[in-house]
C-alpha cells in the first residue's frame, strides 16, 4: 500500500478530509514512525474529533441522533433536488432531498454530485451527521461512498409524494407541495450583477395551514388564486417564521384540480407555538394582562416606518415622524405569554375612535399617554381570540394580529379555562 492508498483508507475511516491526513501521515512518516504506529495515533487524534466516531457504524435512520458522529445507512431517495447557494463568495450547486428506511426519514445533503434519483435504494457509507435548526440532517462529503442496490428497499413513504404544508420544517430541501396562492407581490431586488431583478413573495396554502414563499425567479405560474404543484423548493427561515423558497432549479406547474384550502386558523396553545419556532396562520385564546409601553399614539420614521424614540429613528436619526397608533398588549393563556400587536385599524377598532380622534384626545389632555391608557381600560383583563402570525425571536414570541376578537364566552366558561391553563 502506497502513502496515499493509506491517506484514503484513513480519511474514508475518519471521515476527515484526505489531503489533511496525508500531510499528517508524510510528516510522522519522515519522522521514521512506522506506518501502522503513525496510522493509530491519526485515528486517535481524528476520532475524537465532532466530525466523526473512528469507524462509522450501520444505523437504522430511527437510531440516527445529533451524536452519531459518521454513520452508514441504507435508504431509500424520496426526493432529490438541487439549490445554488453561496458559498465563500462562490456559487455552488448541491444537490439535496430525503431518504427513508423503515424506521424513519431524513434530510440530507450532497457536496460531491453523488446522483441521487428519487426512487432510488442506495448504501451511503461514512456520512456525516448534523444538526441544522433542530433537525437532523446527513452530509454527503468527499469521505462518503455511496453504493445503488439491485434491491428495492420497502419503505412506508411514497416517493416523491407532495407534503403537507404543516409537516415542513426550515431546512428541508428538494421539496414538492400541492398549493393554492392565496397572496402574492412582485418586487425588484437588485441581481448578480447589480441589475434589477423581478422576485415574487406571498402566502401558499393548503389543506393544513398556511406558509410564507420567497420565488427569487419570479415563476409566471405563481400568481394570486392559481392552485400548482411546486416541486424542488427548500424550507428557510425568514423573521422568525418558516418561508418556502423556490430558486433556478424550482418548477411551478399549474393544477387542474384547485388546492383546498384550510380557511380557519389552527387553535394553539401559547407555548405549543412557541416551540414550533413559529406559525404564519394561528389562533390563540387567552387574557390580555397589561398594554405595554409603545402602545397607543406612536411616530413611525417616514422612510423606514420604525417607530421613532424621541423624534430619533435607529437608522435614519432624528426626523419628523408621523402619527400612528398601534397596541402591544401582552396575551397569556395558562401555558405562556406573547406580545399581541394590533396595527392602526384594529387599534381603532378597540379604541372606538380613529387616529384623528386619538390626535384630538391626545391634545385636550396635553398628553399622549392618554390613548394608551384608554386602551389598556377597555382591553385589560378581558379574554380575546386572537388570529395572526406568530414569529419567535431572542426577545420572546409576538404576535402579528389580523384578528382580535373579544371572547364571548360565558364567564363560567371562561373562568373554568383559565384555571385549567390548557384549552385544546
Ligand atoms: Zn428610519
Amino acid at each position: 500500500m502506497s502513502l496515499d492508498d493509506h491517506a484514503e483508507e484513513l480519511a474514508s475511516d475518519l471521515g476527515v478530509d484526505k489531503e489533511e491526513v496525508r500531510e499528517d501521515l508524510e510528516k510522522l512518516v519522515s519522522y521514521s514512525v512506522p506506518i501502522e504506529e503513525a496510522k493509530q495515533s491519526l485515528r486517535r487524534k481524528y476520532g475524537g474529533s465532532a466530525r466523526g466516531s473512528s469507524t462509522p457504524t450501520a444505523a437504522d435512520i430511527g437510531d440516527i441522533t445529533a451524536e452519531s458522529g459518521s454513520v452508514t445507512v441504507t435508504a431509500k431517495v424520496l426526493s432529490a433536488g438541487e439549490r445554488s447557494i453561496q458559498r465563500e463568495g462562490e456559487l455552488q450547486t448541491i444537490h439535496e432531498g430525503e431518504l427513508a428506511d423503515a424506521t424513519g426519514r431524513m434530510i440530507y445533503t450532497d457536496w460531491e454530485e453523488f446522483g441521487l434519483t428519487a426512487g432510488d435504494t442506495v448504501t451511503i457509507g461514512n456520512a456525516g451527521v448534523r444538526e441544522f435548526m433542530g433537525q437532523l440532517q446527513l452530509n454527503l462529503g468527499q469521505s462518503t461512498t455511496v453504493s445503488f442496490e439491485d434491491e428495492d428497499l420497502d419503505v412506508p413513504y411514497e416517493v416523491g409524494a407532495p407534503r403537507a404544508l404543516a409537516d415542513l420544517n426550515v431546512g428541508d430541501g428538494a421539496v414538492t407541495v400541492h398549493v393554492q396562492v392565496v397572496d402574492c407581490e412582485t418586487r425588484e431586488v437588485s441581481g448578480r450583477e447589480g441589475s434589477p431583478k423581478p422576485i415574487k413573495s406571498g402566502v401558499i396554502a393548503d389543506g393544513s395551514t398556511r406558509l410564507q414563499f420567497t420565488d427569487w425567479e419570479a415563476n409566471a405560474a405563481l400568481e394570486q388564486g392559481a392552485s400548482v404543484r411546486i416541486e424542488n423548493a427548500h424550507v428557510g427561515e425568514y423573521r422568525g417564521l418558516p418561508q418556502v423558497t423556490l430558486g433556478e432549479h424550482s418548477a411551478v406547474v399549474a393544477l387542474d384540480e384547485p388546492v383546498d384550502v384550510r380557511e380557519d386558523a389552527p387553535r394553539v396553545p401559547v407555548r405549543e407555538a412557541v416551540e414550533t419556532g413559529g406559525m404564519i396562520d394561528v389562533e390563540v385564546l387567552g387574557n390580555v394582562l397589561s398594554v405595554r409601553d409603545g402602545s397607543g399614539l406612536i411616530e413611525r420614521c417616514p422612510e423606514c416606518s420604525r417607530v421613532t424614540q424621541n423624534g430619533q429613528c435607529r437608522s435614519h436619526g432624528e426626523v419628523d415622524g408621523v402619527d400612528d397608533l398601534r397596541v402591544k398588549a401582552i396575551l397569556d393563556d395558562g401555558t405562556g405569554a406573547v406580545t399581541v400587536v394590533l396595527d392602526r385599524d384594529l387599534t381603532e377598532a378597540v379604541y372606538g375612535g380613529t387616529l384623528e380622534d386619538a390626535l384630538a384626545a391626545a391634545r385636550e389632555a396635553m398628553d399622549r399617554g392618554v390613548v394608551s391608557e384608554a386602551i389598556a381600560q377597555r382591553v385589560v383583563g378581558k379574554e380575546y381570540r386572537v388570529r395572526g402570525s406568530l414569529s419567535v425571536d431572542d426577545y420572546g414570541a409576538n404576535l402579528d394580529a389580523v384578528a382580535f376578537e373579544e371572547n364571548d364566552d360565558d364567564p363560567a366558561a371562561r373562568a373554568a379555562r383559565f384555571l385549567s391553563g390548557v384549552d385544546a
